[in-house]
This record gives structure tokens, sequence and C-alpha cells, in this order.
């Protein structure tokens, strides 16, 4: 008799509807020099204009949104050190929507920020206002690509402005960016590590990227910088997810969207429009052949959920070979409506 292993996705299931986030951008304002890689224009698609008129903005499309009879959103301030604008731009930014949560139009509030500008008395305050998340572009804890990619701290910051993000009992967001100058495999795999010790809610991976008109385009063409690959970051994000998944973090996000203005400006990198769906269809791969070394290989059949089956045949089928190589040949992944069960050879 064939003995079978029945699992579940490794990706931890969401314990609430996700909502729509209304994002906010307010791109560089409150950081305190350039780092390297960052352009915010290029990301977000909007130029620098005074915190006055960003709050007027905001001001009126939360009332249009309130007049319309919207659905309940997630309000998200981002593309700047939001815990390091000028007083008092942070407290009127989270008043300004927690006005809203009266009245069932936003329900959470979060907003992004770099760890040395993690001030535990004014995080302290904005949760008070109805600040529930902090999102912290962390990017590496890594001491040399810290410093190489201009971030202006060192590793002991990047922990000391997490932590405080907990200690003042806001949710904690992370985001990591695999591929930075100096930076390797295994110390992108540390940094993972040291996120999932944090427990944050979610992380979002953002590979490295060479933008025109940055600091890192220079490097580029001096020749101080040379991008990740692509295949080597996607297995490194597969990695990357097994072990975020299997301490139920969520991976909110991986690569950038593609976007044309922004795609266009991109000179190197390992960007791909379906980055994320490769990573995560070689993380259940990886995670598949694991179960299946657990039988003794080779595998005769895997029954797979039907939502899943493009994710288990890969971009464009390209996990196929893969799956050869463990015994399981295309017509002996079966789709079928229940979860996933390996039988043995
Ligand atoms: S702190 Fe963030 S937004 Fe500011 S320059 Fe650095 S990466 Fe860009």
């Amino acid at each position: 008799m064939p003995r079978l292993i029945a699992f579940r996705h490794p990706r931890p299931r969401r314990g609430s509807a996700t909502r729509r986030i209304l994002p906010v951008f307010l791109p560089q304002h409150g950081c305190p020099g350039r780092c390297r890689f960052c352009s915010q224009r290029l990301q977000t698609g909007l130029d620098r204009k005074p915190l006055a008129e960003h709050h007027a903005q905001l001001a009126a499309e939360l009332d249009r949104l309130y007049r319309t009879g919207s659905q309940p959103l997630e309000i998200g301030f981002y593309g700047a050190t939001f815990t390091a604008l000028p007083e008092p731009w942070p407290e009127r930014f989270v008043a300004l929507a927690a006005s809203y949560m009266k009245q069932g139009l936003i329900a959470r509030i979060r907003c992004s920020t770099r760890p040395d500008a993690c001030d535990f008395s004014l995080l302290s305050r904005l949760r008070d206002l109805g600040l529930e998340l902090v999102e912290i572009g962390v990017q590496t804890f890594d001491a040399e690509a810290l410093a190489r990619s201009g971030r202006g701290h060192g590793p002991a910051e990047a922990l000391a402005g997490c932590r405080a993000v907990s200690e003042a009992s806001l949710a904690l967001g992370l985001h990591l960016m695999p591929g930075l100058p100096g930076q390797s495999g295994a110390a992108f795999l540390r940094d993972v590590d040291t996120a999932v010790s944090l427990e944050p809610e979610s992380v979002r991976l953002h590979p490295c990227l060479v933008l025109a008109g940055t600091p890192l385009a220079e490097d580029l063409t001096a020749g101080s910088y040379r991008p990740w690959g692509l295949a080597r970051t996607i297995n490194l994000l597969a990695l990357a997810l097994l072990r975020l998944w299997s301490r139920s973090v969520d991976v909110i996000r991986l690569g950038v969207a593609p976007e044309e203005a922004f795609v266009t400006s991109i000179l190197a990198g390992p960007w791909h429009a379906a980055l994320g769906q490769r990573a995560m269809s070689l993380a259940l791969y990886l995670h598949v052949r694991s179960r299946a070394a657990a039988l003794g290989l080779p595998a005769s059949r895997l029954h797979l959920p039907r939502r899943y089956q493009s994710d288990v045949r890969g971009w464009r089928g390209e996990l196929l070979p893969a799956w050869r190589k463990i015994g399981l040949e295309p017509e002996a992944l079966i789709v079928w409506d229940r979860e996933f069960f390996l039988l043995e050879a």
C-alpha cells in the first residue's frame, strides 16, 4: 500500500479580510539624506510638494470618499520618513485620518518610516491618536550593506527602531531589500531570520534595482555595484518565503508593481513582471520536495488544489522539469478540489 502525505500550502492563512489601502505618498519628506538606491519621484510618480498641500489634498479626498459612501479603507502614509516629518505634521496627518475612523470610513492607519526615526514617545502619541501599524524600511540589518547603501545608521539602530515600534504597542511591518551593495545571499537570509525574530505582522521584499538618476546608477557605471541576477534573486526569495511563512509571517509584497513609467527607468537589476509569482511557485515546489523527501523519492502522484494549478506549473511551465526530477511527470500532477496529497512510488 503506497504511503501518502496530506498538507496545506505553506503560506499562512490571512486572519481577516484584506481591505483596500488608500496610499498617501509624501515623497522623501523627513528623510535625513538620500539612500543610494532611492528615487521616490520614480517610485511614486509624484514630485515633492509642501506638506500643507498634501494635507489639504488628503482632507478633500477623505471628504469625497465619505460623501460617496466608500467601503472602509486602510490609510497608509508612504514614501517618506513619516515619523521624522517636522512637528506637528505626523500628528496632523494621523488626526485627520483618525477623524474618519469614528465615521467608519477609515478602518486602520499605517505609516512607513526609517528605523532611526522611531522615537518611542512620538510613536506612543501617534498610537494614542489612532496609528496602528508602522512599516519600517529596514532594507537590511547587515553593517556593510547599510554603509554602502548610504543609510546613515548601523545594525544596532535598525534593531532598536523595530523594537521601539513593538514596545509602543504598535504592529510592526518590515521592508527588506535583497541585493543591496555589499550584501551576499547569506547576509540576506540572515536578515530574514532577524526579521522573523522581531515577530512582524507583515514583510515586503523589494529586490534592489538600479533606477535612473540615483547615486546607485553612478555606482553601476563606475563598476562598484553589480546587481543580483534574476535567477539568484528568485531562488533566495523562495528560501526567504519559506522561512517567513513557517513562522506565520505574511509577505504582502514581492517586487515592485509593473507600472510603465517606473519600469522604463530601471537601468539594471532583477526586475520581472511576474517576479512574485515565480518566487512563490518555487517556494511551493521546494516545500513539496521536502515533503516528498520525507516519503522517500521518487514520488508517484501529487494531487493539488485547483487554485494552485498555475503555481505548481510555475511561470510559463518553468517548474515542470523540476517536478520531473522528483519523479512527477506533468500527468502525475493531478488537479482536484481538496488539499495537497503526495503519494510515494
Ligand atoms: S529613507 Fe526611505 S524614502 Fe528616504 S531616501 Fe531612504 S529609502 Fe528613500
